[in-house]
């Protein structure tokens, strides 16, 4: 089994600072607020990450406070509980040789859509470029409880995959760094947000038609689900 001896301390030291300043970004971009959401990313060694405790949030993450785990799950160094997540991330690194970090949030705009528990269709030629037409949503875990490593791990299991919704939850965006996992989440929630916009305008013409004759702004909203 792994111990921190066998832990580069340098790596350590900087994959920690990393994710303390994406973390930071996550929550001065509001995609994550309160102690929800996870972050984690690969050390050197490969086969142990650096992941967010649970219960503490993304501004409050500092080199004392975040964990080292094996891909089993097993603590290494760290103090408290990892989150309770880890077992979807373990999964992924598992399942995905290509994907060093993973960031996963509650962003609004993104839990908004994933209530629909259908695929998503990127809503601007950006994410279409960088996330594909149609993203997964994942559905809850029996019982409605949320998301865990047997939901997630096998729609990660497609390589091509850069990141999936989840019903009722949030989003998580894969990356070969923390930084492009990090512009994986921000672009989804991004597209979402256009969605509504363009779902919204739609009905623009007839709100503009129809405001002589009293139609209230609300019966112009899209009929959603
Ligand atoms: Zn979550």
């Amino acid at each position: 089994m792994m111990t921190k001896h066998d832990i580069d301390h340098d790596n350590l030291v900087s994959v920690r600072k990393e994710i303390i300043s994406i973390a930071r970004r996550c929550f001065s971009l509001k995609l994550q607020t309160n102690s929800g959401g996870n972050l984690s990313a690969r050390l050197s060694c490969r086969d142990a990450i650096v992941i967010k405790p649970s219960g503490l949030g993304y501004f409050e993450c500092s080199q004392d406070n975040l964990m080292v785990c094996d891909l089993e799950g097993q603590v290494i160094e760290g103090r408290g509980k990892p989150s309770k997540d880890l077992g979807f991330h373990c999964g992924i690194y598992q399942e995905r040789a290509d994907v060093n970090a993973i960031v996963h949030v509650h962003s609004p705009w993104a839990i908004g859509y994933s209530h629909l528990n259908l695929p998503f269709q990127c809503a601007t030629v950006q994410s279409v470029g960088k996330l594909g037409s149609l993203v997964p949503c994942i559905d809850l875990a029996p019982g409605g409880k949320p998301q865990g490593e047997a939901e997630v791990r096998p729609v990660f299991a497609n390589n091509q995959l850069k990141a999936a919704l989840l019903r009722a939850h949030g989003t998580i965006g894969v990356g070969k760094d923390l930084i492009s996992a990090q512009y994986i989440v921000e672009l989804l929630e991004e597209s979402c947000h256009a969605a509504f916009a363009a779902s919204w305008f739609h009905n623009l013409p007839k709100l503009m038609s129809e405001t002589q004759g009293h139609t209230e702004i609300r019966d112009c909203f899209p009929r959603l689900g």
